[in-house]
C-alpha cells in the first residue's frame, strides 16, 4: 500500500514514515496543501493521511479539492482520506466527516491502532469485509504480514508480501509492473529496473509458477480461481 502523509510536524512526519515502513507501506510525506495537491496529481496513493492545520492552509481544503476532482483522472476522487489533528472537537470531527473523510484521529494517537484503521479503510476501498485474504490454497493476514499455503505458513520478505499481496487485493485485474512498482516504493527508493520481475519470480519458487501469470507486454495478475 503506497500512503500519502500530508503532515508539517517533521518529528510527527518523521515517525509515522518510518512507523508505516515497517508495516511494508510505501510512505511519502508532504507538508503541505499546495504540494500534497501536486503529489496527489503524479501518482496513484492508496490513502492519505491528512493533517488539519498545515504549513500554507487548512487540510479540509485539499479534502474539499480532493472530493470534487473530475472521474477518471489523477487524483482519484475516491480516495480513503484518514484525518489525523490535535482539534478534538466534536465539530471539527463531524465537519471533515461530512465533506468526505472517512475516518478521524485525534492527536496524539496510538501507530498501532492508525494502522489498524487504514488496514480497514483499504478493506473497504477494494471491498473486501474479511480481515484475511483467500485464494485458493493461500491466505494472506495483512495486519501480521504472513501467508500461508494449504495451511502451512510460507516465509516471505516484505516486498514479496507486497506484491502478493496487492495482485491479490485486485484479482482477476491486471497490474502493470510501474503500477506494482508505484504501490511499494516511495519517492527516495532506490529501484532496480527488474525489482518486480524479482519479486514475482521468488513468489513464483515459492507458491508455484500457477499462483501469478503473465500477461505478456501489460502486466501481472491473479487468476480469480485456481485450480
Ligand atoms: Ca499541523
Amino acid at each position: 500500500m503506497r500512503v500519502l502523509v500530508v503532515e508539517d510536524d517533521e518529528g510527527i512526519a518523521a515517525g509515522l514514515k518510518a512507523h508505516l515502513r515497517k508495516l511494508g507501506w510505501a510512505a511519502d510525506v508532504t507538508d503541505g496543501v499546495t504540494s500534497a495537491w501536486a503529489a496527489l496529481c503524479a501518482e496513484p496513493f492508496d490513502l492519505v493521511l491528512l493533517d488539519l492545520g498545515l504549513r500554507d492552509g487548512d487540510g479540509a481544503e485539499l479534502l474539499r479539492r480532493l472530493r470534487q476532482a473530475p472521474a477518471q483522472r489523477l487524483p482519484d476522487a475516491a480516495l480513503p482520506v484518514l484525518i489525523m489533528t490535535a482539534r478534538d472537537q466534536v465539530a471539527s470531527r463531524i465537519a471533515a466527516l461530512d465533506l468526505g473523510a472517512d475516518d478521524y484521529m485525534t492527536k496524539p494517537f496510538d501507530p498501532d491502532e492508525l494502522a489498524a484503521r487504514m488496514r480497514a479503510l483499504r478493506r473497504r476501498a477494494v471491498g473486501r469485509a474479511q480481515a484475511h485474504l483467500r485464494c485458493g490454497a493461500l491466505e494472506l493476514n495483512p495486519a501480521a504480514r504472513t501467508l500461508t499455503q494449504a495451511g502451512k505458513l510460507v516465509d516471505l520478505s516484505a516486498r514479496e508480501f507486497s506484491v502478493l499481496l496487492a495482485l491479490v487485493e485486485v484479482r482477476p485485474r491486471v497490474l502493470s509492473r510501474a503500477q506494482i512498482e508505484a504501490r511499494l516504493y516511495n519517492w527516495d527508493s532506490v529501484l532496480d529496473s527488474n525489482a518486480v520481475e524479482v519479486h514475482v519470480h521468488h513468489l513464483r519458487k515459492k507458491l508455484g509458477s500457477e499462483v501469478i501469470c503473465t500477461l505478456r507486454g501489460v502486466g501481472y495478475f491473479v487468476p480469480q480461481e485456481r485450480p
